[in-house]
């Protein structure tokens, strides 16, 4: 493949779902990238050690340090049996974003971490200068103008199946010829529910996602369709527009991952059946297009995609994010960090399925939320999360949910 030889690559979240369908596509198509080094959180550690064995990077980083002396254990076991060179490790939040900064304009960061954690690793991939394959959308939802005025032209390329489809969609299309984005969304496990069968959900049933394999929160997320409302935030900062021209509609077979609408009434779409490493690949490898990377749609037999609004009324997750993009100043990371807060609680047989929104909506209608202004920068960002987790946390034991 030309274009992409010597490039190296940095994994964020090497263990989770898109970190090792990452590696997956570094394994078929080893020309898209070399792993120089790869961060994790540390609750896995033998798939930790099986990556190192497998792709060799020259650094590791565990940002929990109560895991650290299990991963690194497992590693050094692991390299000593194959008779292969133990990687420095390191540990931290810090190091984690040390390693995010440390390459430069050839090379590639994919931030596959979880979470508003993933902020300060994205702004120092950007500042480096590397491609920034971006999963973490969480960073662009909180931080979406400091990330965008670090960005350089095309320098962050989402990963996440509706932006990757968009960013498609609009090879060569100017930005004023856009009308407007159509935001897909499987619609989750729960679509055609009332709000009093919604009562009685439990996290098991959360987690059984009718189209995509994913990690936790991100499943979670998209049964409450708080993931399709952080994903129209994503879709406002990744393409600069506002709100207003992000559309979502329900497509519940996941085929078509999002669409754009001209100026002149023309809709392009992008389709394919529902697998991250094409996203994945696509952001590693653009320009180029990798070669039978995921299987591609077969119209020798019958099917049928269907399309149908989504029902504001039951799930209130996506009104809240406009509201919350629209007023801007730290609303939108107040909405992320109490949603983190919320799925830490459901979990924890704490919070009910609908307590989820409602405590989003508590949190961003308190009279004390303080607000953060662009000059506050990345520390009033944090100041104003901080906040957020405090009062989520306050409102949930005080069982006023
Ligand atoms: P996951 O929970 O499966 O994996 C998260 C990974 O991050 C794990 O390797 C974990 O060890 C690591 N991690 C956690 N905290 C860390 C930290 N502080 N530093 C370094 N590593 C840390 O999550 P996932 O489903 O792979 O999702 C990752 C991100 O990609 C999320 O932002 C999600 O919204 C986005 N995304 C996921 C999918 C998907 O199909 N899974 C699709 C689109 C977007
Ligand atoms: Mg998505």
């Amino acid at each position: 493949m030309t274009g992409t030889h010597g490039r190296r690559l940095v994994l964020l979240g090497a263990t989770g779902s898109i970190g090792t369908q990452a590696l997956d596509v570094l394994t078929r198509y080893p020309e898209v990238a070399r792993l120089h080094g790869l961060a994790v959180g540390g609750s896995r550690p033998e798939i930790v050690a099986d990556q190192v064995l497998a792709h060799r990077p020259e650094r590791v980083v565990v940002s929990d340090p109560d895991r650290a002396d299990a991963v690194e254990a497992t590693i050094a076991s692991a390299c000593r049996t194959a008779g292969a060179s133990i990687p420095r490790i390191e540990v931290g939040p810090e190091a984690v974003t040390d390693l995010a900064g440390a390459l430069g304009a050839q090379d590639v960061v994919l931030n596959a971490i979880t979470g508003s954690v993933g902020l300060l690793p994205t702004l120092a991939a950007l500042e480096s200068g590397a491609r920034l394959a971006l999963a973490n959308k969480e960073s662009l939802v909180v931080g979406g103008h400091l990330v965008t005025e670090a960005a350089a032209p095309g320098q962050v390329l989402p990963v996440d199946s509706e932006h990757t489809a968009i960013a498609q969609a609009l090879a060569g299309v100017r930005h004023d010829q856009i009308d407007h984005l159509v935001v897909t969304a499987s619609g989750g496990p729960f679509r055609g529910r009332s709000r009093d069968q919604l009562a009685q959900v439990t996290p098991e049933q959360a987690l059984a996602h009718p189209t995509w394999s994913m990690g936790r929160v991100i499943t979670t997320n998209s049964a409450t369709l708080v993931n399709k409302a952080l994903e129209v935030i994503e879709a406002c900062f990744q393409f600069d527009l506002p709100e207003d021209r992000v559309q979502v509609v329900v497509h519940p077979q996941s085929i078509v991952h999002s669409m754009v609408t001209l100026v002149d009434g023309s809709t392009i779409a992008q389709a394919s059946p529902p697998d991250m490493r094409h996203a994945i690949g696509w952001a590693l490898a653009h320009p180029e297009k990798l070669p039978g990377l995921a299987a591609a749609l077969d119209f020798t037999t019958a099917q049928s995609w269907t399309f149908e609004p989504v029902d504001e009324d039951t799930f209130d997750a996506i009104a809240l994010a406009r509201a919350a993009h629209r007023e801007g100043g730290g609303a939108m990371a107040v909405y992320n960090a109490t949603n983190e807060e919320a799925v830490d609680a459901f979990f924890a047989g704490d919070l009910t399925f609908l307590g989820i929104t409602a405590l989003i909506r508590a949190v961003l209608e308190h009279p004390e939320r303080p607000r953060a202004e662009r000059a506050d920068g990345v520390e009033g960002l944090l100041a104003v999360e901080a906040w957020a987790r405090r009062t989520a946390r306050t409102l949930i034991t005080s069982a006023e949910l």
